[in-house]
């Protein structure tokens, strides 16, 4: 498979090729005036950067993935040990992406409600976060149903980018394979790469 850095490099180029698209179908298609169009585009951009970058496929092995989430590595931990390496459930095109960003919300609010159990705890009675953050992303979410759709989009191609890189390395490997000639550029230290904190 690419490395994290090849991977890197696909993100950024499909990012690059996504943004004049997608602003020319907000603009021409969707009849957006000049900065609706460009909040869109932004909006599908940054989502399809972050999810190749930050919630890369590869965050279901031991891999450098992780590391760029510094202190809060351990959030993908529990994914690691539970979703199978390179399977549907990590490297599909829709429902991958869209598990990542719903684990994501269910650790981060499990996390908040530990805080808040904490704090209370030790006798410090706080606002219930968990459930105030939740309010307040689905309000969000519900008065900008176009960038919410954008951003959407955006987590499914950062993701895509990714799973077809692989499937056209292992795909194109299969076919060199089959007309005789030996692949030398071994990818296998990818998958097996040591975790270091
Ligand atoms: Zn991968």
């Amino acid at each position: 498979m690419p490395d994290a850095r090849t991977h890197d490099i696909i993100t950024v180029a499909t990012g690059v090729i996504l943004a004049p698209l997608t602003y020319s179908y907000a603009s021409g298609q969707m009849l957006l005036a000049h900065t609706d169009a460009m909040t869109t585009t932004l909006w599908l951009v940054g989502a399809h950067l972050v999810s190749g970058i930050m919630f890369s496929p590869d965050l279901d092995l031991d891999s450098a993935i992780d590391n760029r989430w510094g202190l809060f590595f351990w959030i993908w931990r529990p994914y690691m040990w539970l979703i199978p390496h390179r399977h549907f459930w990590s490297h599909s095109l829709i429902f991958a992406p869209l598990l990542r960003l719903a684990y994501f919300y269910v650790v981060v609010t499990s996390g908040l409600f530990i805080w808040v159990w904490l704090l209370g705890w030790l006798g410090v009675f706080v606002d219930n976060f968990p459930v105030l953050f939740y309010y307040t992303l689905r309000d969000l979410l519900a008065a900008n149903p176009r960038v919410t759709l954008a951003v959407l989009f955006g987590f499914c191609t950062g993701s895509a980018a990714h799973t077809i890189a692989d499937w056209l390395v292992t795909g194109g490997r299969r076919v060199v394979r089959r007309v005789g000639v030996r692949v030398v550029r071994d990818y296998s230290r990818h998958d097996r790469s040591i975790h270091r904190h």
